[in-house]
C-alpha cells in the first residue's frame, strides 16, 4: 500500500510517501514558509533532490506542488494520484473523542474543530492540511492519526488534576499527554529489538527533542505521560518551562505587570533551557559547546534538564511498579550521549549500569546498558511518519476485512 503521510503546520507542511509493504520511503520533503515566500524541498529514494524557492500562498498550493512533483516524469515516484491508496495525516489533538486512528469524514473534522481551543497552534493548521488534500484528491481515503490517542489509556488517577471535578466535567480540563505517535512507535520497536512481547513489558520512553516528554507504557498501554492539558507541562524543554507552580505565575504577573497571554508566551517561547541559559540557546549542541567553555548557565540548563528527566523516570518506575526498558529518542535523546550518561547516573538505584562505549555508538537501535544492568537502556531513532503510515494501513486493512499488517 502506498501512503502519503502529511504533517501540516501553520506555515510548513512535511510529507513522505511510504510503501507499507516494504516500509521504504519512496520520496519525502517539505514545503516551508507557506503564505510568506515559499521554499520547496524534495528527495527520492533514488537520490534525486530538489530545493527551490516556490511561492505558495496556501496549504492547497503546497499540496498541489507536492502532488505534481510526485507524478513528474523525471522527479516523480508514482504514475498518477490514484496510486496513493491513503493519505495519513498527523493530527495533534483529538481530545477525549479519539482513542485511535480514524477515517476523516466531515463529522470527524467537525469534532476536530471543536477541539481547536485545546490546541490553538496546532489543530487549525492540521485541519487546513486535511482540507487541502481532500480538495485535490477527492477520491482518496484520508486517515487521521492523533498525537493524543495513544495516551487515552491513562486512568483518571493519572489524567485528573487536583482541581474541582466540575472543571473536568464542564471544560474537559485534564491531562492529555502528547508525542503519542512517537511513544507508540518507540515502545513497540524497543520490545521488538529486545525480542520481547510489547504486552509483557514495562517501558519508559524519553522523547527528548525541542519539545520533550516522558511516557510510561505498561503492557502496551500508556499509564502516564509528562505532558498535560497542553504540551507545556512536564520536562524542562528547549523553550518551554515544564512543571511550574501556578502561584509563581500570579506573583510574576503582579511584579512585572503582565497579562495571561504575555505570561503564556514567556512560558512557551522564552523559558526552558533557553531561558535558564540567559537566552544563549535552546539547542543542546550549542549549550554543550558553551559548557565546555565554562559557561555556568549553559551547564546549569543541561543539569536541570537531566535532573528533571531522571525524576520523571523514577516516578514512572513507581507508577508502573517496575520498569524493564528505558528508551531515549528524538534529537537530544538520540544524539546527546553526555545527557544520557548524566540522566542514567541518577538511576543506579534501579540497578542500571551503562556501557560507556555503547553509549557513544550511533544506530537505528542501540542497547547502551551493559550485560549486568537490571533494566535495558536503549537508544532508538523515532519514526513518526512510519508509525502514521503503519496505523493508516492497519486501519484501512481492518476496514476491508483483510488481515492486519
Ligand atoms: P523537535 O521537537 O523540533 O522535533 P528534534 O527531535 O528534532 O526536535 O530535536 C531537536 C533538538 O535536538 C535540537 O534543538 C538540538 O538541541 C538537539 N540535537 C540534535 N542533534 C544533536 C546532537 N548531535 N547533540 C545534542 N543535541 C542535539
Amino acid at each position: 500500500m502506498k501512503i502519503l503521510v502529511i504533517n501540516s503546520g501553520s506555515s510548513s507542511l512535511k510529507f513522505q510517501v511510504i510503501d507499507t509493504d516494504t516500509e521504504e520511503v519512496l520520496a519525502k520533503g517539505q514545503c516551508e514558509r507557506i503564505g510568506i515566500d515559499g521554499v520547496f524541498n524534495y528527495r527520492t529514494a533514488r537520490g534525486l533532490a530538489l530545493k527551490e524557492k516556490y511561492p505558495m500562498k496556501s496549504h492547497k498550493e503546497a499540496v498541489d506542488r507536492i502532488l505534481k512533483t510526485l507524478v513528474d516524469p523525471e522527479m516523480g515516484v508514482i504514475g498518477d494520484y490514484g496510486e496513493i491508496d491513503v493519505v495519513g495525516h498527523r493530527l495533534v489533538h483529538g481530545g477525549e473523542k479519539f482513542t485511535g486512528s480514524v477515517v476523516i469524514t466531515d463529522e470527524v473534522l467537525d469534532v476536530m474543530r471543536a477541539c481547536n481551543d485545546l490546541a490553538p497552534l496546532h489543530n487549525p493548521a492540521n485541519i487546513v492540511g486535511v482540507e487541502a488534500c481532500r480538495e485535490l484528491m477527492p477520491d482518496t481515503l484520508m486517515v487521521g492519526v492523533f498525537d493524543t490517542a495513544f495516551n487515552q489509556t491513562m486512568e483518571p488517577k493519572a489524567f485528573l488534576y487536583g482541581l474541582p471535578y466540575r472543571f473536568y466535567e464542564k471544560h474537559k480540563i485534564r491531562r492529555y499527554g502528547f508525542h503519542g505517535i512517537s511513544h507508540r512507535y518507540v515502545s513497540r520497536r524497543a520490545a521488538e529489538f529486545m525480542g520481547q512481547r510489547p504486552d509483557r513489558v514495562k517501558t519508559i520512553v524519553c522523547h527528548l527533542g525541542n519539545g520533550a516528554s516522558i511516557c510510561a507504557v505498561k503492557y502496551g498501554r500508556v499509564v502516564d505521560n509528562s505532558m498535560g492539558f497542553t504540551p507545556l507541562e512536564g520536562l524542562v524543554m528547549g523553550t518551554r518551562c515544564g512543571d511550574v507552580d501556578a502561584g509563581a505565575l500570579e506573583y510574576l504577573s503582579k511584579k512585572e505587570n503582565l497579562d495571561f497571554p504575555q505570561i503564556m508566551s514567556i512560558l512557551n517561547q522564552e523559558s526552558g533551557v533557553l531561558g535558564i541559559s540567559k537566552n544563549l540557546s535552546s539547542d543542546f549542541r550549542e549549550l554543550k559547546d558553551a559548557e565546555i567553555k565554562y559557561n555556568d548557565t549553559a551547564a546549569l540548563a543541561r543539569e536541570i534538564f537531566a535532573y528533571r528527566v531522571a525524576k520523571y523516570i523514577g516516578s514512572y518506575a513507581a507508577a508502573m511498579t517496575g520498569v524493564d526498558n528505558i528508551v531515549f529518542t528524538a534529537g537530544v535523546g538520540e544524539n546527546d550521549s553526555d545527557i544520557r550518561e548524566e540522566i542514567c547516573s541518577y538511576l543506579e538505584f534501579l540497578g542500571i549500569t551503562i556501557d560507556e562505549v555503547k553509549n557513544r555508538e550511533q544506530g537505528e537501535a542501540v542497547r547502551i546498558s551493559d550485560g549486568t544492568s537490571r533494566v535495558n537502556v536503549l537508544v532508538i531513532k523515532t519514526n513518526e511518519e512510519l508509525e502514521i503510515a503503519r496505523e493508516a494501513a492497519e486501519l484501512v486493512n481492518s476496514l476491508k476485512g483483510r488481515p492486519k499488517m
